[in-house]
């Protein structure tokens, strides 16, 4: 099942997407039984936005072994996790915003795993009940703060540095899918998500060892290599196979 959100006459919904051009409308939230409305409507006339507001976005940093590398650097024993703000996040079509304060916006395509249900301390077996889904992910980065900071609060959290979508696919095999960046349509990241360092349920515990994960958060689960920069009036897409491509342009503040 493919789950999104959208907004119509003001009004913003979940819906499910049936077959490629239809969305259903869900009468509350996505977690637990879906209930839908009886309403439907063609897909290209409502404006999709992110799928999911999270609490929190969780991120891995370095979880690609051939990333680690071209950031000058081994990847660590141990997952790097690091925070988005909620405030970061938008969804299909919208626009990054390329912030004042940075001269090196870079993407990092990424696979987004959405928790479906509270939970703290998930052993990795039990990872899957709790997982709603998955979605593509774009971890927009201002590189000249990361490296300026010592520490990534400020480059990664900028409003619009966390586009999600187009929707969350609920029936996937999350283990070897080809995850793919095009900026413009040129290609400048091609991986497979089988290189993934840490796995998904080996991160799900390791986050809920620290916090309790609501409903809605998502976990970002790295970039492989070939990240760069991004420049105003880009077009940045991230495809993942059998989810779907997130598209995103950049703009100016002004
Ligand atoms: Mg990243």
């Amino acid at each position: 099942m493919r789950i999104a959100r959208f907004t119509k006459d003001g009004d913003l919904f979940f819906g499910v997407v049936e077959g490629d051009d239809t969305i259903a409308t869900v009468a509350a939230h996505p977690f637990g039984e879906i209930q839908l409305t009886g309403e439907r409507q063609p897909l290209a006339d409502v404006r999709l936005t992110a799928p999911i507001l999270p609490s929190k976005v969780i991120a891995i940093g370095k979880n690609y072994a051939e990333h680690a590398r071209e950031m000058g650097g081994e990847a660590p024993e141990e997952p790097v996790m690091f925070m988005k703000p909620s405030t970061s996040v938008i969804g299909q079509r919208e626009a990054i915003v390329y912030p004042p304060l940075s001269e090196r916006v870079d993407y990092e395509g990424e696979l987004a795993v959405v928790i479906g249900r509270l939970c703290r301390e998930v052993p990795a077996s039990r990872a899957a009940d709790v997982i709603l889904g998955y979605t593509c992910a774009n971890d927009v980065t201002a590189r000249d703060l990361q490296k300026r900071d010592g520490q990534w609060t400020r480059a990664k959290g900028f409003d619009t540095f966390c586009p999600l979508g187009p929707w969350i696919e609920t029936e996937l095999d999350p283990s070897d899918l080809a995850i793919t960046t095009t900026v413009n349509g040129e290609a400048r990241q091609a991986s497979r998500t089988d290189k993934l360092l840490h796995g998904i349920p080996e991160l799900i515990e390791f986050v809920t060892r620290v916090m309790t994960l609501l409903p809605g958060d998502v976990i970002l689960t790295g970039t492989p290599e070939g990240v760069g920069p991004l420049r105003v009036d880009d077009e940045v897409s991230v495809t993942i196979e059998n989810i779907g491509t997130l598209t995103n342009r950049v703009v100016s503040r002004d």
